[in-house]
């Protein structure tokens, strides 16, 4: 085995991802512990983002049984547990800042009527720094942005479909909902509009069908609500639930 001498001697950790976490990983690793080599240099937290882990979506960091810090540098035969971030998801104020692909579920999370920045031209840099300035979580599906050191606090957003991701951000923060109260164009505050007021503005068939309305206080957009709405009560309703239901924390 002389000749193997070089490959054995190479320091390895055995990294064990938590089952909601493995969608990240390369297909080839998902089914078990991953065998991982070490620099001797990188930190867990490197060795866990190059796995494809955003360390964003890590929860607890175990080494050998007992919590250890993403600045711990592995040993060889180290084995490293890698749980999945608790959920709920404790925030100080339930603020969110969505990345230029998430338009739809920015507008969703607006109708519940929680707070969603989101515009449709942000780059990158624009988002982290709106993210820092006003504590908002940024929502994202590209893990580059959530592997930026300079972001103060992003999530991954599990999903392919609107529907999905929203059950998913719910789930993840159990934000206060409040329908009705935002606008879905602008994220801004609605008030309610005596419905006089709005008479101008309205098509007939409006005129006759609402008796609720409100205005945006930013934008000045007028909304109503009513038996017509069919599609937008089942997102709020669905949104309710899912902050209602599966107490998991
Ligand atoms: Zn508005």
């Amino acid at each position: 085995m002389a000749g193997h001498a070089g490959k054995m001697n190479q320091a390895q950790a055995v990294v064990i991802i938590a089952a909601e976490l493995r969608l990240f990983l390369r297909p080839g690793r998902r089914s078990g512990p991953v065998a991982v080599a070490l620099d001797g240099t990188s930190s867990l937290g490197h060795v866990v983002e190059s796995l494809g882990v955003p360390l964003t979506e890590a929860g607890r960091l175990l080494v050998n049984g007992a919590p250890a810090a993403p600045g711990y540098r592995p040993c060889n035969g180290d084995v490293v547990t890698v749980e999945a971030v608790r959920r709920p998801q404790q925030l100080a104020s339930a603020r969110f800042v969505l990345d230029v692909h998430l338009g739809t579920l920015a507008r969703r999370l607006r109708l519940a009527g929680v707070d969603a920045a989101y515009v449709n031209d942000a780059d990158d840099d624009a988002l982290i720094e709106q993210a820092n300035a006003d504590r908002r979580v940024l929502l994202t599906q590209d893990r580059g942005l959530l592997r930026r050191r300079a972001l103060w606090l992003g999530a991954y957003v599990r999903g392919a479909r609107p529907d999905d991701q929203l059950r998913d951000v719910l789930d993840r923060f159990k934000p206060p909902l409040a329908p009705w109260t935002r606008c879905p164009a602008c994220n801004g505050p609605l008030s309610p509009i005596a419905k006089a007021a709005v008479l101008p503005v309205l098509p007939p068939g409006t005129r006759r069908t609402y008796q609720t309305f409100s205005g945006c206080r930013n934008c000045g957009q007028v909304y109503w609500h009513g038996a017509h709405s069919k599609r937008l009560d089942q997102i709020i309703d669905s949104a309710v639930r899912a902050v209602s239901t599966g107490a998991n924390g």
